[in-house]
């Protein structure tokens, strides 16, 4: 039967192909007779006590990247994996029945999968899935077959998972993933804007997609609207199809009637377009979206998917050769920013209760010095290979920003006494995500030479809503009067100081708000790649003078759905509803 649920569609586009359920697997189960019982009473201990070390050292791992709460389905299957009755049971039976142990694990696993169905309580729905979790890494253990990986898929398939983390996602088949449904997650979370970035079509906060789902279902995923739909009949299929198609048709179309466009305004205004990237393969997406440089280059994606940490040498290679493509053109490199729902496993950061409000960028940095000069020095060696400047994230007081500068001259000390060549005029700027920055936006430009406004933060700082937490996606608001104001401010204090004020969170790359942004005297829109052509549409539509005035009238409106609402009218004056409703992925709520 056709299942249709609904979460936060976050990377536009439809995708349709078999399920593939990450975290759940499926294996061809043996059943054969065994002659030394004992031998294979004793297999199944030998694969238990190895499944149990995996759990354990999952279980570590979670706990310390992604916290106590998550790492308790692990301690659950733990408990399943000890429980002495299964133990019993399994043994009695191979010396009772003479079978092999996988096909009475297998038998074991379902009969109590069905008795707890049987009592029809959605509660136990969890304990089903913890049970036929451990069973499969029994039988994975026993059978030699070997463990998920997403880096290399056997076909084209949609991926269905709990949770991603930005770690999975960045490592991810790029030929054969056609799209990512989870559970869990927002729409500025990491997750969601890698797949944007990757232009791999998701949805987020689905709650239960793995539940209706089993391995090789057909789903249809829309990554504007957040449908989903399981096992379609027919002529939903046909409908579907045919609307990916038509979506994809109006997007070529889109890039190639804007690629030689300029970012200007019907009055003659430039507002120059960036890309904001985070692995190696974005920066062709970017140079085909015609980015006019790199508004924030997320460089914690190299520490990720990997044992060990980059070296400085890796790092500059990787620095200078994105200065060296976009030369002449700005390239704006974040200094590390792991922490939040950012986690390198090798580094070991302990476990945190608020991970968001915690340990995190600059933060950590500025208690790792060996790790942070090390990326300084790579940086700032780069920066003769092209046009870079520096940026620091989360930034939340002036003294905090010395400090920072202060690391950043004993590294340029070090390289001039050492006679390695770097641009000693580089620009340093501070991105402008926490409520105290915006507070001291004066005090902040007097001490740097950018302001880079990150509004996934600041939103989700200042309405005090975790960005990685689909139960409250619906209260982070873009829109909110707060928001504008900090905005409008930030780029005041900017504009007193004389320096310019761009914007990289995802607020930049959602055309609804270009006229909005641009009236309050942004300077530059920083965004994902897949966004440049609508928002350059935007740009080309407007005129500074109207969207002067008309953000001046926003800024005395008093309500998130007001402003929406006036946001929406302006914008549909200019284009049709179905145009709207197909691109813009943050507003499609
Ligand atoms: C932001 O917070 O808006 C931003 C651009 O940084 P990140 O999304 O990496 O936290
Ligand atoms: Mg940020």
């Amino acid at each position: 039967m056709e299942i249709a649920l609904r979460g936060i569609g976050v990377s536009p586009g439809i995708a349709i192909g078999p399920a593939l359920l990450y975290g759940v697997q499926t294996i061809d189960v043996p059943k054969y007779r065994v002659n030394d019982k004992a031998a294979e009473v004793a297999r199944f201990e030998t694969a238990a006590n190895e499944v149990r070390k995996d759990l354990q050292l999952l279980y570590e791992q979670t706990a310390e990247e992604l916290g106590q709460s998550n790492a308790d389905i692990f301690r659950a299957h733990l408990m399943i994996l000890d429980d002495v009755d299964f133990r019993k049971e399994i043994a009695e039976r191979v010396h009772s029945e003479g079978l092999n142990v996988e096909h009475l694990i297998d038998e074991y696993i379902a009969k109590h999968s069905r008795a707890l169905q049987s009592l029809g309580d959605p509660r136990f729905q969890e304990k089903i899935k913890d049970l036929l979790d451990v069973g499969s890494r029994i039988l994975a253990k026993l059978l030699n077959t070997t463990s998920e990986n997403l880096s290399h898929l056997e076909r084209p398939s949609v991926i269905v998972a709990h949770d991603l983390s930005p770690s999975d996602t960045a490592n991810l088949d790029m030929v054969n993933t056609l799209g990512l449904a989870t559970d869990l997650s927002g729409p500025t979370s990491h997750t969601a804007i890698l797949a944007r970035a990757l232009e791999i079509p998701a949805v987020v906060g689905l709650r239960y997609v793995g539940e209706h789902t089993m391995p090789g279902d057909i789903v249809i995923l829309d990554g504007t609207t957040g449908q989903v739909i399981i096992r379609p009949t027919e002529a939903t299929l046909a409908h579907y199809i045919a609307e990916k198609k038509r979506l994809e048709e109006e997007r070529k179309a889109l890039i190639s009637a804007e690629t030689h466009r300029r970012n200007v305004t019907l009055d003659g205004y430039e507002v120059p377009i960036l890309a904001n990237i985070e692995l190696p393969q974005e920066i062709s997406h970017s140079l085909r979206n015609q980015a006019e440089g790199v508004g924030l280059f997320r460089t914690e994606y190299l520490y990720l998917n990997r044992d060990s940490l980059p070296t400085e040498e890796e790092q500059f290679e990787a620095y200078a050769q994105v200065a060296a493509t976009f030369k002449p053109r700005i390239v704006t490199l974040r200094t590390l920013d792991l922490g939040g729902d950012k986690f390198a496993s090798h580094l070991r950061m302990a476990p945190e209760i608020n991970p968001q409000l915690g340990w995190r960028a600059i933060r950590f940095c500025l208690e790792r010095p060996d790790i942070f000069k090390a990326q300084l020095r790579a940086m700032l060696r780069a920066s003769i290979h092209g046009n870079v400047q520096i940026m620091f994230p989360l930034i939340s007081g002036v003294d905090e920003l010395r400090r920072v500068k202060e690391v950043v001259k004993e590294v340029a000390a070090d390289l001039e006494r050492r006679s390695v060549p770097f641009n000693k005029k580089i620009k340093l700027g501070s991105m402008i995500e926490v409520p105290s920055a915006v507070m001291i936006a004066d005090l902040l430009a007097r001490e740097c030479d950018f302001f880079s406004i990150g509004t996934n933060d600041l939103i989700q700082y200042s309405i005090a809503v975790d960005r990685v937490n689909e139960k409250i996606a619906h209260m982070y608001e873009p829109a909110h009067p707060a928001i504008l104001r900090m905005i409008h401010s930030t780029v005041r204090a900017a504009k007193a100081a004389r320096i310019p004020c761009s914007i990289c969170g995802e607020m930049a790359g959602d055309p609804l708000f270009a006229e909005l942004l641009v009236g309050l005297g942004v300077d530059e829109l920083s965004m994902s790649s897949v966004a440049i052509p609508l928002v350059r549409a935007e740009i080309n539509e407007i005129r500074m003078t109207g969207a002067k005035r008309f953000a001046r009238r926003l800024l005395n409106v008093e309500t998130s759905a007001e402003v929406r609402a006036q946001l929406l009218k302006r914008f549909r004056a200019r284009r049709s509803v179905q145009a709207l409703l197909d691109t813009s992925p943050v507003q499609a709520r």
